[in-house]
């Protein structure tokens, strides 16, 4: 999977993505990952790539030129357009279904706004698909960009080295995952769930979906009443039935 990224601080992608487990994978051939510095398309003598708001207001907008032109060159390179996210606090909120249809592209491009924004008219030449990070507004769309990047270049074929632990994490089935345990046994007067330490790979399994039940309704009850309507005939651990309605005072 190959990551162009379009940026006015292309050093916070790079230093941001060469670490850990997505800089292994780039090393390994898996992702690679190209920053394109949009103030090298900047016409002005000081490199300006920003001006005034038409219609007043404050703040500065990233001129339309510039963007176009190093999306122009990129398309040039690689002779094909592609997929492209502009991050915005616009956008639809970003979710790991989003992220595993991104995986499957070749190519993608991120294009990161600072400033006030981007010029409309660049975001319809460019067609961009609008993907926030959250309802916040952040100063540029750099960190948005790592976070879309990462999510999904976890979910590419190899970069994991457990293919399992993808798809049992948490949203991979509407839930959130289960509380984990390692080494040792007892921390500070803690002990792992005895159930763990069982060996019967049954009942830890049906342990650890109850817990993710359990989970999700007290951090995401949304997502549980999601699960519940997806999942009508699935009886419900006790604590989580809902309590009959009007039942009085007890
Ligand atoms: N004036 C814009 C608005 O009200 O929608 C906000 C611009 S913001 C200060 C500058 C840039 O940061 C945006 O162009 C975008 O690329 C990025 N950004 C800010 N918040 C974001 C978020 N929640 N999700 C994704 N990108 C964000």
């Amino acid at each position: 999977m190959n990551f162009h990224v379009l940026t006015l601080f292309p050093q916070m992608i790079t230093d941001g993505f060469h670490t850990s487990i997505t800089g292994r994978a780039m090393d390994a051939g898996l992702l690679s990952l190209e920053t394109v510095d949009i103030r090298d398309f900047s016409h002005d003598k000081h490199f300006k790539v920003d001006d005034y708001t038409y219609g007043g207001g404050a703040g500065l907008l990233m001129k339309a030129g510039p963007v176009c032109e190093a999306y122009d060159d990129l398309v040039r390179r690689t002779g094909h357009k592609m997929r492209t996210v502009y991050l915005s606090p616009q956008g639809s909120v970003f979710t790991q279904k989003k992220a595993a249809e991104l995986a499957k592209e070749t190519d993608l491009c991120l294009l990161c706004g600072h400033y006030e924004g981007i010029d409309e008219r660049a975001l319809q030449e460019l067609d961009a698909e609008f993907i926030s990070v959250g309802d916040y507004v952040l100063t540029g769309g750099e960190l948005p960009a790592l976070i879309v990047m990462d999510a999904v270049a976890r979910l590419v074929p190899g970069v994991l080295h457990n293919g399992e632990s993808a798809e049992t994490e948490s949203f991979s089935d509407g839930l959130l995952e289960y509380p984990q345990y390692t080494r040792p046994e007892e921390f500070r007067g803690r002990k792992v769930p005895e159930i763990l330490l069982s060996g019967d790979h049954g009942k830890v399994d049906v342990w650890r979906h109850e817990e993710s039940l359990r989970r999700t309704a007290r951090y995401r009850p949304d997502l549980l009443a999601a699960y519940r309507n997806a999942h009508p005939d699935e009886k419900m651990p006790e604590d989580l039935q809902e309590r009959p309605k009007g039942g009085g005072c007890s």
